[in-house]
């Protein structure tokens, strides 16, 4: 992107794609930020002297916009998008370019998103649109059609694991388990090692597996305060290794080594045939909560309670 940004040829608009964690949206500020400082190194480094760099600093420059959901799970709105377009086709500050940032883009709502269209079809002179995305297919085909999309894949186990390392006092049991349930996204495997992700997952793993002994609706109403994507991909996640363990009977493809008795205990227990139906359960309710920032996951939640507690009384 610095080469192409050199040669002057630069896309208005780009689309940042891949999983949660792999660092789009470090990325987006960081080549916003090169962008934007008036004498970038050549590998793309800010000088952290100029005027520019310093509004950056301070979070002030004004030809820098984000969009973000006012709060973390709802939607963008069509107002937050009029607004952006106000101001973007307004001349630049400092003569470099206006920089644009939506992130995610899948939270814009169908209004905003149409009103975006109109941006993405008659871009102003020197601005560059970044939207970034953990769900592409979300978005409108139309939108997706008119920016340039940036592929952001998971980078190599060992590079991963050493990078991870270097930033984690975890044990390497530990550190193994998060990025296997990461799928090697390094970010995300941080954020899981510092934040208080492993002791939800493990509540949620204690709630499924003493389901028969509680009541789903009050189960669910645990899960509904949880973010509901992460509770979502971690019974995805297990689900998916009970149903390895039950065809293979081997335990070398199974993410979740930590609960690894437990998984091969149900697979031995539960029927297959129940279990690709929870699964796709789980995942046609995984569909609808992406596509809907808005939508209060308690009644799901509770439809997969019941049907888990279904197949243990059908075991
Ligand atoms: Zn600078």
């Amino acid at each position: 992107m610095l080469r192409r940004w050199q040669q002057d040829r630069l896309p208005h608009a780009l689309l940042l794609t891949g999983p949660q964690g792999m660092g789009k949206t470090l990325f987006a500020k960081r080549f916003s930020e090169t962008l934007l400082c008036e004498q970038p190194l050549a590998d793309g480094q800010i000088c952290g002297q100029c005027k520019p760099c310093h509004l950056l600093r301070a979070d002030t420059h004004p030809d820098l916009f984000q969009v973000l959901p006012v709060q973390a799970g709802k939607q963008i709105t069509v107002a937050q998008i009029r607004n952006l377009i106000q101001i973007s086709v307004m001349t630049t500050h400092y003569g470099h370019y206006k920089i644009v940032t939506i992130n995610p883009a899948e939270a814009m709502n169908r209004n905003a998103a149409n009103s975006l269209l109109k941006l993405l079809e008659e871009p102003p002179p020197k601005t560059l649109i970044m939207l970034v995305s953990h769900q592409p297919m979300a978005l409108l085909p139309t939108i997706r059609s008119r920016c340039q999309r940036l592929e952001f894949s998971r980078p190599d186990h060992k590079l991963v694991e050493t990078w991870l390392r270097t930033r984690s006092n975890k044990r390497e049991d530990e550190l193994q388990l998060l990025l296997n349930l990461t799928a090697q996204a390094p970010l995300a495997a941080l954020a899981l090692a510092e934040t208080d992700g492993m002791t939800q997952r493990q509540t949620l793993f204690d709630n499924l597996i003493n389901l028969p002994t509680n009541d789903p609706v009050h189960i669910a109403e645990i899960w509904s305060k949880m973010d509901a994507v992460q509770v979502l991909q971690w019974m995805l996640s297990w689900t998916m290794d009970i149903i390895r363990y039950a065809s293979t009977s081997q335990t070398q493809y199974l993410v979740n080594h930590d609960h690894q008795q437990s998984l091969q205990r149900l697979a031995r227990q539960l029927n297959l045939h129940g279990l690709f139906n929870l699964l796709d359960l789980i995942q046609s309710t995984y569909q609808i909560v992406i596509g809907n920032a808005s939508i209060k996951p308690q009644g799901l939640f509770e439809s997969i309670a019941i049907a888990w507690l279904e197949l243990r009384r059908t075991q």
